[in-house]
């Protein structure tokens, strides 16, 4: 049906723009799923913790709004799918957790990495010996490639971090979080043992899905986002409540427009790459969440204005 009407409105015109593409490209779309999304979110019923565990989603641990403690629940999309929003802060995450949460998963590959690194410079340009931490499952390219930027890298998997704290006595001047964040059933706990692993003027750097992202509000609980061990889904709304929470000073942005739209290898042709920007930038709506967070004033001091635009928090 959705195939069909996009036919009827849209033609031909867009069957060469790959799919993840299409709908930042299709004139109109963007206000559409905005729409739909406001209206997904209006008629969804609020529920208090007790009436949602009612309604029969899998057995588990049922916790309240992870961000701000809020006890009701949205649920989205009924019971096939167990993403709930949190009606005060908007928050979108996995509710209940089912004990089969797994911490592992694919890091990104090498060309998203160095596309991320580029999107903040010159912070991570070089690392001039620097010392970094990356958290994650372990493998992908990403080590290597700090090493030969010159940056002392090494890597943890995310249950190791509150034991690192003894032997790290100067902390990192950087840590990374590649596409590791979604899957951390209990943000606040793993966050705030990140900043204080941090020295002082160091920095976070953050891969995730976003929560406004267009393809989510096109696709729901279809969009690949919501695969299931993703627990925990941010915008750059709500996580500057988690950073903020933490103990970070301060947060920057940098939109994601998708690896082939920013290396230039893609094929769509240059009026839609201008169009797919501007849906980007005007509705935040990238895929991905792509966040530089700063442990103190000294961090923000040295990378902030005028070479990134950093959001002050305030825990
Ligand atoms: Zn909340």
């Amino acid at each position: 049906m959705r195939r069909l009407l996009g036919r009827l409105v849209y033609g031909h015109r867009y069957d060469q723009v790959p799919w993840a593409r299409r709908a930042y490209v299709r004139p109109g779309e963007r206000l559409i799923r905005e729409v739909q999304w406001q209206r997904l979110i209006s008629r969804a019923p609020v529920l208090p913790l007790e009436e949602y565990r009612r309604l029969g989603p899998p057995a588990g641990e049922f916790l309240a709004c992870p961000m701000c403690g809020e006890d009701r629940q949205q649920p989205l999309y009924g019971q096939d799918c167990t993403v709930v929003r949190c009606p005060s802060c908007g928050f979108l995450y996995r509710n209940p957790l089912t004990g089969q949460e797994r911490a592992g998963g694919t890091p990104p590959g090498l060309r998203r990495c160095e596309l991320t690194l580029r999107a903040f410079s010159p912070v991570l340009d070089e690392g001039k010996e620097r010392r970094l931490l990356d958290v994650g499952p372990g493998g992908g390219p990403f080590l290597d490639l700090a090493g030969r930027l010159g940056f002392h890298a090494r890597g943890a998997r995310p249950e190791d971090v509150p034991g690192l704290a003894g032997d790290e006595e100067d902390g990192f001047d950087v840590i990374t979080l590649w596409s590791v964040l979604e899957r951390l059933p209990r943000p606040l706990d793993d966050l705030r043992a990140l900043r204080r692993l941090l020295a002082p003027g160091g920095v976070l750097l953050v891969l995730t899905l976003n929560a406004r992202s267009l393809l989510l509000k096109a696709h729901g609980p279809a969009w690949p986002g919501f695969a299931e061990e993703h627990l925990r889904f941010y915008s750059s709304h709500t996580i500057r409540t988690l950073l903020g929470r933490t103990g970070f000073a301060g947060v920057a942005f940098a939109p994601s427009y998708g690896d082939a739209v920013e290396d230039g290898s893609g094929r769509l042709p240059p009026h839609l790459v201008a169009r797919l920007r501007r849906t980007v930038e005007r509705g935040d709506g990238g895929d991905l969440l792509r966040a530089l967070a700063f442990a103190d004033e000294e961090a923000i001091g040295h990378w902030g204005a005028p070479r990134l635009a950093v959001h002050r928090l305030y825990g």
